[in-house]
This record gives C-alpha cells, sequence and structure tokens, in this order.
C-alpha cells in the first residue's frame, strides 16, 4: 500500500500532530504477539502495549474465539432496566480481584468515563448520606484522569487544561507533585524515600485551606503514568488512607494503567497495600480488544446510595447514571475471555518477573546518555527523562519517539520523558532490542 492512500483529508488524529502526519505517517495494518506490522510492511514492536492495554501481546485466539462468539449469540443488549449474563460474569471475575470490600462494578467504555463516573458516585453518595455540602474534589499536579470535563479537572497536565481555563469544575484543587528531580532522579524498581512534608500535604496544606468537611473525594493514580511513570514516595498512598478515612473523604484510585497485572499483582491497590473506596479501570480488562472501563465500589457506598431510597416506591432509579454501552456484551466476553487468559499463562507474575528485566537494561544502558536527567523504572514500566530543548518543550522525546519508530520500536513520549511498558509476555531480547534502539536514538539526538 502507498503512503497517498492515507490522506489526512478525513480523520483528525487524536493527541498527535495533525499537520506532519502525513509527512511520516504511521500506520498500522496488523499485529501479532509483540509486534505490529505496518502499511509498507516492516515490523514495529509494540512497546508499550498499546498505550498500557495490551498486556497478553496481540492477537490472542482466546479472546478473539470469545468474542466471535458473542457476536454470534447476544449481538448487543440494552443495559438499562435489563441487563445480559456476561455482564454478571465480568462483574463477579473483576469483583473477586480487586481487594477487600471493593465488590459492586459499574461498567463503562473507557477510562475517561470511569473517572467521570467516580466523581459523580462520590456526591452522590455524599448526598444519600446528608453531606451534600461535600462537593470538593482533590486531584494532583501533573495527574491524569481522561479526557472529559470531571477527569480533566481533577486532572493535573497543564497541557490537557490550558484551552478550558474556568470552563473546568471550580470545586478543584491539587496535591502537589510527587517527584524529587535531584534526589530522586533514579528509581530503580524500589520506592523513593521523602520527607514528611509531602507525605502530610493534604492533612496540612489543602484540608485547612478548604474545611475537610467540603472535600468528597480525592483522585489519584497510584504511579502517575501519563505523565511519565513517577513514583510515588514510600508511605505516600497510605497516608492519603489515613488522612481521608479520618476525615470521611473517599480515595479513589485511578488504576487504568496501574490495573491488571503491571506490577505484577492485580491492581497497585495489592502491591502498595493500600485499598481505595473506588478503583477506576480500563484497557488491560480486555487486553484493550474492546472498549471497556468502569469503577469498582465498595459495598458501603453501595448500600449508602440503595439505603438512602430505602422507602421509595420499586421503579425509583437510585443512581440516574449509565452509559448505553455499560456492560456490552461482546465487550464483557472479552474481558471474560482476558482475564481467565491472564490467570491460566500467568502473566501477572510473568509481568512481575520481567520488571527487573526492563528496570535493569533501562538503567545500564541509559545512564549517562546526553541530556538524560532521569530513569524511573517500578513493575514492568520504566521511563527515561530528558532535559527539554530550550523553547522546545517535548521536541526532543517526540523527535526520538520517530527515530525509534523508523529503527522498529513503539515507545511512548510524554512530555520529556520516553516509557516503555510492553505486554506482559515480552522476552528479554525484545527488550534488548528496545532498548538499545532508544539508546541510540537518544544518542542521535544529543
Ligand atoms: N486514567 C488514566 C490513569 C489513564 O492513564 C487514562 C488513559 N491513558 C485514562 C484515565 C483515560 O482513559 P481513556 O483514554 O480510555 O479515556
Amino acid at each position: 500500500m502507498a503512503y497517498n492512500e492515507f490522506r489526512m483529508d478525513n480523520q483528525w488524529l487524536p493527541f498527535t500532530p495533525n499537520r506532519s502526519f502525513q509527512k511520516d505517517p504511521r500506520i498500522f495494518v496488523a499485529a501479532d504477539g509483540m509486534h505490529f506490522t505496518t502499511h509498507d510492511g516492516k515490523q514495529v514492536i509494540d512497546g508499550i502495549s498499546s498505550l498500557w492495554c495490551v498486556g497478553a501481546g496481540h492477537n490472542r485466539k482466546p479472546i478473539n474465539e470469545a468474542i466471535k462468539k458473542q457476536l454470534d449469540t447476544l449481538d448487543y443488549a440494552t443495559a438499562f432496566s435489563v441487563s445480559n449474563d456476561k455482564a454478571f460474569r465480568a462483574a463477579e471475575m473483576i469483583a473477586a480481584m480487586t481487594p477487600g470490600n471493593l465488590n459492586k462494578v459499574l461498567f463503562c467504555n473507557s477510562g475517561s468515563e470511569a473517572a467521570d463516573t467516580s466523581l459523580k458516585v462520590a456526591l452522590a453518595y455524599h448526598r444519600a448520606r446528608g453531606e451534600g455540602h461535600r462537593n470538593l474534589f482533590i486531584g494532583r499536579e501533573r495527574g491524569y484522569h481522561g479526557v472529559n470535563f470531571g477527569g480533566m479537572s481533577v486532572g493535573g497536565i497543564p497541557a490537557n487544561r490550558k484551552m478550558y481555563g474556568s470552563a473546568l469544575l471550580p470545586r478543584v484543587d491539587h496535591l502537589r507533585f510527587i517527584h524529587d528531580p535531584v534526589n530522586h532522579a533514579y528509581i530503580h524498581n524500589q520506592e523513593p524515600v521523602w520527607n514528611e512534608d509531602i507525605l502530610l500535604e493534604l492533612e496540612n496544606r489543602l484540608l485547612p485551606l478548604h474545611d475537610a468537611s467540603n472535600v468528597a473525594a480525592v483522585i489519584v493514580e497510584p504511579i502517575a503514568g501519563s505523565a511519565g511513570w513517577y513514583i510515588p514516595p514510600q508511605g505516600y498512598l497510605k497516608r492519603l488512607r489515613e488522612i481521608c478515612d479520618k476525615h470521611g473523604i473517599l480515595l479513589i484510585f485511578d488504576e487504568v494503567i496501574t490495573g491488571f497485572g503491571r506490577l505484577g499483582t492485580a491492581f497497585a491497590s495489592d502491591y502498595y497495600g493500600v485499598q481505595p473506596d473506588m478503583l477506576n479501570f480500563a484497557k488491560a480488562v480486555t487486553n484493550g480488544v474492546i472498549p471497556m472501563g468502569g469503577v469498582v465500589c465498595t459495598d458501603r457506598i453501595y448500600d449508602a446510595m440503595m439505603g438512602a431510597h430505602g422507602s421509595a416506591p420499586d421503579h425509583a432509579i437510585e443512581f440516574f447514571h449509565g452509559y448505553t454501552y455499560s456492560g456490552h456484551p461482546v465487550a464483557c466476553a472479552a474481558a471474560i475471555a482476558t482475564l481467565d487468559l491472564f490467570r491460566e499463562e500467568q502473566l501477572f507474575e510473568r509481568a512481575g518477573e520481567m520488571a527487573p528485566v526492563l528496570g535493569d537494561a533501562m538503567h545500564s544502558a541509559l545512564k549517562g546518555l546526553p541530556n538524560v536527567i532521569s530513569i524511573r523504572s517500578l513493575g514492568l514500566a520504566a521511563a527515561v527523562e530528558l532535559s527539554s530543548m530550550p523553547g522546545l518543550p517535548g521536541k526532543r522525546a517526540f523527535d526520538i519517539f520517530m527515530d525509534c519508530y523508523k529503527h522498529g520500536v513503539l515507545v511512548r513520549n510524554a512530555g520529556e520523558n520516553l516509557v516503555f511498558a510492553p505486554p506482559y509476555i515480552v522476552e528479554k531480547s525484545h527488550i534488548d532490542t528496545m532498548v538499545n534502539v532508544l539508546a541510540d536514538a537518544i544518542q542521535r539526538h544529543a
């Protein structure tokens, strides 16, 4: 196929420099295992699990077969006031994997929808308990919770927010970013140790500012993924949990990236031993094959919402929220097959085993290369951060991303970072290729 078959006449590409795409199109036409095939017949290693989705690798037959079978059985059914068998089974499997009393799954179709759903649940929960004044949210600088208005408002990546100004949700504040560029530039599968100042920021700075009794929820990614894999200091998430408990504030973990195995455990909540009140998921739940997201809530939240309607008539809906495609049977069939596959092939354990292989390779090949100012690895993901080009933020990382692509490796550029998060089936030989290609590209762009 020739390049000019892919003109930019009709497609407006997401999170992509559209004006330059035509000059250098990057188009996939097939995928299998660790690799894509491009429109011009080249192989590219998927070094980022296609944005943290494809944990089990591409083109997995058990998932594909489950989807085909579902299409031939029940293609679609509305989710409002009726349901389908696969949605029940998928919810049961997800609830069995999430920690503690996180048992009630609200399905949606993406991480962005999960973020806004969780914020709405928080407001509705407090109102149901007679605390409707709790309507303020606390996110974190450089946090990412998708692109819808709620998630964007609690998110803290400046480029995503800057066009929207005061149209963002007004009742939001942000915790400080969690990276110390001086003392924690190099993190190798460990948690950085910080002073009490950052651990207690919520208690000492934000809650006095807003009055804790007005705060509905704190929402964070356990590890800041989209910003470039920034790892929280030791004890940080535990402290958030304690402070939220003390003040009746809900804690939401956005596990859209960290969920389903990335850290070698089912969830980051397991890895850190901290249970949130809501856990948002998407991406790897279906191996990325069919869009799906969701929010897992505690029994306490669900019971409070149901209890508030205890005397209402039978036809009264307890929570006016949902998407046409919530619990879509084909997505649920894909999720069931994916979760079965993760278990059968012990892929979370495998991610945990390969984590130090990736971390070792990144640290040993990239430390000391030109412009490298930080390398951070934890779980099966690692980032290298470069100093920015004066006046051209993000350019060096973008150029390196392009260079790697040309040399057959898909890496993710995020700000000044380049991030790898390969499928859990990755072999050491893939990691060596990925990291060597990246090292060469960093040197070429010195
Ligand atoms: N939350 C987090 C933590 C994410 O990483 C992402 C996507 N990268 C989202 C939410 C948004 O997910 P989606 O793109 O599926 O809307």
